[in-house]
């Protein structure tokens, strides 16, 4: 492994945490760069962080990183022999204003194209530094991504998730957001057998 790598991903930290490249610099608390490890065979890529993602700066800290955590476990993986990250960094908001224009409710919202366009360049550049084996992709907007990225054909999650895919000396696995098993709980079975297809890659010695 490069010990180049470390110093790089702390760069792109740094751009990250100081990024102006779109609107949602202005409405973030902290923008959110990725964690784990510089040399991680494997990358999660996510959409977009959430609220607790916002204030702390941190990826997948809320409910859905519980179950990602979980996920990791049960295929003897930890969030420091991975690496994690999103394709936005910053948290894509939508507000409730009352009457007056007071804001009343702060909530979530998919990002927008040009949010997506500002932060992958972060996101191919924290690929290219890593050169992971897998990237698994979580949920809809990143697997449409990467899948087009690669020259593959982008289509649905629910059609794609748990399908491996290889593209230039990597492989692709795209599963669900742990999210989607929070509101509809058979997912989570689903999760739970797609992430064995990234163990099993970790186990065929080509990947070693
Ligand atoms: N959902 C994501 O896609 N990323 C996070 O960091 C948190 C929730």
């Amino acid at each position: 492994m490069s010990v180049s790598r470390y110093p790089e991903l702390q760069r792109i930290d740094q751009e990250v945490q100081e990024c102006i490249r779109c609107l949602l610099s202005r409405t973030r608390t902290k923008s959110v760069p990725g964690e784990g490890s510089a040399s991680a065979q494997v990358v999660f890529v996510g959409e977009a962080p959430g609220e607790k993602e916002d204030i702390e700066g941190r990826l997948f800290v809320g409910k859905a990183g519980r179950l990602l955590s979980e996920l990791l476990t049960s295929i003897k993986l930890d969030r420091e022999t991975v690496y994690i990250t999103n394709i936005v960094k910053c948290r894509p908001t939508t507000r409730g204003l009352s009457e007056r224009g007071a804001v009343e409710w702060i909530g979530d919202r998919k990002p927008t194209n040009e949010e997506i366009a500002a932060g992958v360049p972060y996101l191919e550049t924290q690929i290219r530094i890593i050169q992971p084996k897998i990237i698994c992709t979580l949920g809809d907007t990143a697997t449409q991504f990467i899948l087009e990225k690669y020259g593959l054909k982008p289509r649905n999650i629910s059609k794609v998730h748990g399908r491996i895919y290889s593209a230039d000396d990597i492989k692709i696995v795209p599963m669900y957001h742990p999210a989607a098993a929070l509101y509809t709980a058979r997912l989570k079975a689903v999760l739970e057998k797609d992430i064995r297809k990234i163990a099993g890659l970790l186990e065929q010695t080509t990947l070693v």
